[in-house]
């Protein structure tokens, strides 16, 4: 059985990487909606416009791989930037960036990258806050058995679930950060090297802005 609800396509743009996994997910809806545009590539506006006549696109956040597409697909499409359709409410989810938002209906929670479909979410700091990360995924875990679908990855079955998961892991995560001061490391590169050493190169960065945040919230 399919988590998305019906009169929804999930559209995945050609981005792939360790940070965007399969790709920036667009959720296109019937009624003329599209929930992040993803970059400005043709070939995923196209298949967007394929699905249904754009009228309403929605951001979760402003970076650049669900971001770069809104104007393009304006320009082609006249469609309006942040209306949302009847029966879909906002709701404010700072942490991952200050702008992060989730869109709520009746049968999903369409989460960013503020909940992604596997994995933790990066706190991109200096514009990510841990404290508002924290209390986004409090509010998020209200949904339970509501299905999240996210900016990347899989439909997740249960966004109350994933809200648990992903608080309880960023306080052990909190926890380690101040275990790893304990011991005497003081740069956020020393203590990445610690809280962070399963991590692959390729993504050292991204834990690097995540300990930079953690610092932040910790002073
Ligand atoms: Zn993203």
């Amino acid at each position: 059985m399919s988590l998305v609800p019906g009169g929804v396509t999930l559209i995945v743009a050609d981005n792939p990487s360790p940070m965007t996994l399969e790709g920036t997910n667009s959720w296109v809806f019937d009624d003329g909606t599209v929930i992040d545009p993803g970059p400005a590539d043709e070939a995923h506006l196209a298949a967007i416009m394929a699905v249904t006549r754009v009228r309403r696109i929605l951001v979760t956040h402003s970076h650049p791989d669900h971001l770069e597409g809104v104007a393009p697909l304006r320009a082609m499409t006249n469609a309006t930037v942040g209306e949302l359709p009847p029966g879909m409410r906002e709701l404010k989810t700072p942490g991952h960036t200050a702008d992060s938002v989730c869109f709520v209906t009746a049968s999903a929670v369409f989460t960013g990258d503020t909940i992604l479909g596997r994995g933790s979410s990066v706190v991109a700091w200096p514009d990510g806050d841990v404290g508002d990360y924290l209390a986004s995924l409090e509010k998020l875990m209200t949904f339970s058995g509501v299905p999240a679908l996210p900016g990347h990855g899989p439909t997740l079955p249960d966004c109350g679930a994933a809200a648990r998961w992903l608080h309880r892991h960023r306080l052990e995560r909190l926890e380690q950060v101040r275990a790893a001061m304990a011991q005497g490391a003081r740069s956020p590169e020393e203590v990445v090297e610690i809280v962070y050493a399963d991590v692959e190169p390729s993504l050292r960065w991204a834990a690097m802005w995540t300990v930079r945040a953690q610092l932040d919230y910790l002073r």
